[in-house]
């Protein structure tokens, strides 16, 4: 059937401007490291992706790797764009990035501007797409000086192949540094990407303060930790989920007493909060809007609601953050 977004969608979104930029981006983004590549049925992919917009999320995150295998992730979203979201291209934003291990040889890898742009070149092939919104480096390359890697990014945005340009996993010092680059060569960085959750919290140690002066917007990658601060792990670990799966980036062997401990104590404060673990991780990392964006991960749709829902519900006490933070310690 004919795919039509749902005419409500934009009642349904929050929309937070980047940093000092003109453009917005809904609180919650999606994003396609998992459940997109050839190992999951494409019609899942697809109510996922449907799901995402039709509850306005206007933001899809990908990444050359994104599989497995790598680039199957993009082929599979491009495939689906072309078939149901062509109408809609220009209530999307859709994001790449290179920066990790792509094909073999020394230009498949890190930060050069010659896997920089032959990575972006293929990912484009690979979507369909004749430019990205958003183009990531995904991380800081030790051996390539910034200023190439950065001029590579303002020549991408020059040559109409993406429309803003990011940064993922960089510390707050060489983040800087990166964007004082770009601010000079007159492409400004629109983003910033790194890991932040309640049980990663690294960025409050002065990146978010670096983003927020130079008016970077920040979106924040696995802020449910990758689905333990949200209560699936509460009773052992089901077949279905991402510590069943082998995954080398979330195993059974990581939810260990401790932090089980923790996440059932904020279990029951979400609960005396009347909403779920998993959304009061996501208004965590929205609190006090320091970040742009919550960028999440999704096996089945309800996630999404879930994920959704927890918009009607994103203010703290300040007594319930004093808590949250004993209880992370
Ligand atoms: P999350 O921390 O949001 O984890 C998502 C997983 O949590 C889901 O796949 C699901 O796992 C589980 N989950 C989600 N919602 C619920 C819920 N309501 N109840 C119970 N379980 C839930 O993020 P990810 O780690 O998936 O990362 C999100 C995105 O961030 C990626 O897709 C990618 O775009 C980006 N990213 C970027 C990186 C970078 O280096 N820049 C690195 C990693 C990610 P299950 O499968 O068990 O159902």
């Amino acid at each position: 059937m004919v795919y039509q977004a749902d005419a409500e969608r934009y009642q349904k979104m929050t929309y937070h401007r980047c940093g000092r930029s003109g453009l917005k981006l809904p609180a919650i983004s999606l994003g396609l490291w998992h459940n997109f590549g050839d190992s999951t049925r494409v019609e899942n992919s697809r109510e996922l992706l449907r799901h995402a917009f039709d509850n306005g999320i206007t933001h899809f995150d990908l990444a050359n790797n994104y599989g497995p295998p790598p680039g199957s992730a993009e082929e599979n979203f491009g495939r689906i764009l072309r078939e149901d979201f062509a109408p809609y291209r220009d209530e999307l934003i859709i994001s790449s990035k290179a920066g990790y291990t792509m094909w073999e040889g020394p230009y498949g890898d890190w930060g050069s501007r010659k896997y920089l742009i032959a990575s972006l070149n293929q990912s484009l092939k690979r979507m369909g797409l004749d430019y990205v919104d958003i183009f990531y480096h995904h991380r800081p390359d030790p051996e390539t000086p910034l200023e190439e890697t950065m001029s590579a990014l303002d020549h991408i945005v020059r040559q109409g192949k993406a429309l803003y340009i990011a940064l993922s996993n960089y510390p707050a010092a060489l983040a800087a540094e990166a964007i004082g680059i770009l601010k000079q060569l007159g492409t400004p960085c629109l983003i910033h990407q790194p890991k932040y959750s309640m049980f990663e919290r690294t960025p409050d140690n002065g990146l978010l303060d670096v983003l927020i002066k130079e008016g970077v917007g920040s979106i924040a990658f696995s802020p449910l930790a990758g689905g333990v601060l949200t209560d699936r792990y509460l009773n052992g670990i089901p077949e279905d989920s991402r510590a069943a799966s082998g995954s080398k980036f979330l195993s059974g062997d990581q939810l260990t007493p401790e932090k089980m401990e923790k996440v059932r104590q904020l279990n029951a404060l979400a609960l005396q909060r009347g909403q779920k673990l998993s959304q009061m991780a996501l208004a965590w990392v929205l609190r006090e809007n320091r970040v742009t964006s919550v960028l999440i991960g999704a096996s089945k749709t309800s996630q999404i609601d879930d994920a959704v829902g927890m918009l009607q519900q994103r203010e703290f006490s300040q007594a319930e953050l004093d808590k949250i933070s004993r209880i992370l310690g």
